[in-house]
This record gives structure tokens, C-alpha cells and sequence, in this order.
């Protein structure tokens, strides 16, 4: 199984990019976010108690997100390997993941990161609300939370993953099939 993870800051287009990486390499993708929204949808406790979190641009407890991603690593099969979207966002989830890989006697394959610099998030985020209508895309404050948490807490990876020699980075710049492009030819050599 090979284990990727797409990194890179809000509105850097991972949920864009992620569509074609899973068909082109047979991939599950799991978007920590996406699993997040549904339960929210659903109603569920865990999805009101995310909520809450998620409209401030807060993380949610890292052993949420971890809890979600082990129970796909266990019942997911039929597939060459996993896109992880959205996770690792903390050094600790990062060390949460290498500990469950260890323990099925795996390990990460590479960190594709979407790289856009910070004066664009907030337009490619401003364009994504008008699309999918993302309560946490809508209201300035929360977008300059998650700009600041990610900074905060999810930089940090750049260098976790750089010394583990597990770092690509691509250019997000381009139009949607430029960076497609870009990402292949990474994957392509992992
Ligand atoms: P995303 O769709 O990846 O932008 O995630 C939307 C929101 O869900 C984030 O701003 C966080 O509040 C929450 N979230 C998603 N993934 C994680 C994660 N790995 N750790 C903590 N919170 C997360």
C-alpha cells in the first residue's frame, strides 16, 4: 500500500487536485475535512462538537481526526493506496500516523505540498465560497484563524517531513491541468 499525504495551505487546491491523483493511481481519498462536514450533515455529536471549531478556524482534537483516518486504514481495501487530504495538520498527527503505519509495517511514501503563497489564499478561498458554499469559507475571521493555525501548527511539517525525506513541493500557482501535470510527475517517481 502506498501511503501519500497532500499537504499545502487553505485554497491551495488539494480537494481540486485530489479527483485525478486518486483515479490515475487508484488511490481511497480521505479528506479529514469532507469526513468532518458530513458529520456535521448527519447531525451526528461529534459532528455538533466539530462545528463549533471548524466555524472559528479552529483543529478539532487531534484524536478525532486520527480516530477517523485508523477506522479507513481498516476497512478500506481494493486499492493501491491512500491520498490523505487535510491530515497530518500537526506535528503530532504526523507522529499519531507514523505509529499506525509502523504498526501495519508501513510507512508514509511522500508528501505531495500545493504550494500558493499567502496573498492568494484568501482569493482562492473567496472563489471557492461562491462555488461550494463552505459555512467556514464565508466569514473573514475564520479564514484568517485557519491562515494563522496553519502557520501555527501545520508548518511545522514542511521540516518533520523534510528530514524524513518525504518532501515534494509543487508549485499551486498554475491553471488546474498545470498543476495536475506538476503533481503526476512527482507521483509518477514515488
Ligand atoms: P479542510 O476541508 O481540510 O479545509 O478542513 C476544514 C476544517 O476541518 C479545518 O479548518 C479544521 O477545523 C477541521 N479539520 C480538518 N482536518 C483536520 C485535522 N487533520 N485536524 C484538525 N482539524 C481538522
Amino acid at each position: 500500500m502506498k501511503y501519500f499525504i497532500l499537504f499545502g495551505p487553505p485554497g491551495a487546491g488539494k480537494g481540486t487536485q485530489a479527483g485525478a491523483m486518486v483515479e490515475k493511481y487508484n488511490l481511497k481519498h480521505i479528506s479529514t475535512g469532507e469526513l468532518l462536514r458530513s458529520e456535521i450533515a448527519a447531525g451526528t455529536e461529534l459532528g455538533l462538537k466539530a462545528k463549533a471549531l471548524i466555524d472559528a478556524g479552529s483543529l478539532v482534537p487531534d484524536e478525532v481526526v486520527e480516530g477517523m483516518i485508523e477506522s479507513k486504514f481498516n476497512t478500506v481495501k481494493d486499492v493501491n493506496g491512500f491520498l490523505l487530504d487535510g491530515f497530518p495538520r500537526t506535528i503530532a498527527q504526523a507522529e499519531a500516523l507514523d505509529k499506525m503505519l509502523e504498526g501495519r509495517g508501513e510507512s508514509v511514501t511522500g508528501v505531495v505540498s500545493l504550494m500558493i503563497p499567502d496573498e492568494m489564499i484568501k482569493e482562492r478561498i473567496a472563489h471557492r465560497a461562491a462555488i461550494e458554499g463552505r459555512a467556514d469559507d464565508a466569514n473573514i475571521e475564520t479564514i484568517n484563524n485557519r491562515i494563522k493555525t496553519y502557520h501555527e501548527k501545520t508548518e511545522p511539517l514542511i521540516a518533520f517531513y523534510q528530514e524524513a525525506d518525504k518532501y515534494y513541493e509543487v508549485e499551486s500557482m498554475g491553471t488546474i491541468e498545470e498543476v495536475r501535470e506538476l503533481v503526476f510527475s512527482v507521483m509518477d517517481n514515488l
